[in-house]
């Protein structure tokens, strides 16, 4: 989505719908249930937090824009019933309906064809603890991949957790909340009967998930 401020060029009811024309020459359409329902005055509710006191079950679903008070930057409308809604243009333009720019706005996971294959994102241990710019652009890998490898972190226990907790909550399993993989020949199960390191690899079932997990098991 582009970064340029969009303003609001006209604005009117049509039919029980608020339609917005934009400075770029664009339009958008509003229902009007669906903008009551997303007010932003502090009666219902706090969107700084998310929080909201108003509930659509409550709402008139018949409500209605009686007037429309605007300029380039904003949009107030006087429903019939006498309440104040409040949006910005930015707000509206970044919440528009269109099934083409909502699509557009979707995240898309990226797939692991084979240059991924040949080239998985990787990261030193050192790098990621010394850079926040460049844990974030490891978080942004693994959102858009769903894994990443870090190599170099030093052979010591505990290592893992207070890295994992810099970017999520470790989820505990059966496993407990860390497992290391160790090579020990006299148990039976297959991590700890890894004959090359080289064969110690996450089980990534965490990558197939979403938010993609952490996991060292
Ligand atoms: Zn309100």
């Amino acid at each position: 989505m582009s970064n340029k401020l969009s303003l609001i060029r006209s604005a009117n009811i049509d039919n029980g719908l608020v339609r917005l024309g934009w400075d770029d020459g664009n339009s958008s359409v509003f229902h009007s249930i669906w903008l009551r329902d997303n007010c932003r005055c502090t009666d219902c509710g706090d969107p700084a937090i998310g929080y909201r006191k108003s509930r659509l079950s409550g709402l008139d679903l018949d409500c209605k824009p009686g007037s429309l008070d605007t300029d380039s930057s904003s949009l107030t409308i006087i429903w019939q019933d006498g309440h104040d809604s409040c949006f910005t243009a930015q707000w509206l333009r970044e919440h528009d309906h269109d099934n083409h720019l909502r699509q557009s706005r979707a995240f898309k996971p990226k797939l692991w064809d084979d240059d991924f294959r040949h080239n998985p994102p990787t990261y030193e241990y050192a790098d990621i603890n010394a850079s926040e710019s460049r844990l974030l652009d490891m978080l942004q890998q693994v959102r858009d991949y769903g894994l990443c490898f870090i190599r170099n972190a030093p052979p010591e226990p505990g290592i893992a957790e207070p890295l994992a907790r810099r970017f999520g909550f470790p989820q505990e399993s059966n496993f407990g909340k860390v497992q290391d993989l160790l090579f020990d020949p006299g148990k039976r199960s297959i991590a700890d009967r890894l004959d090359q390191p080289r064969d110690a690899r996450p089980l990534m079932k965490g990558a197939y998930g979403s938010p993609p997990d952490w996991n060292n098991k």
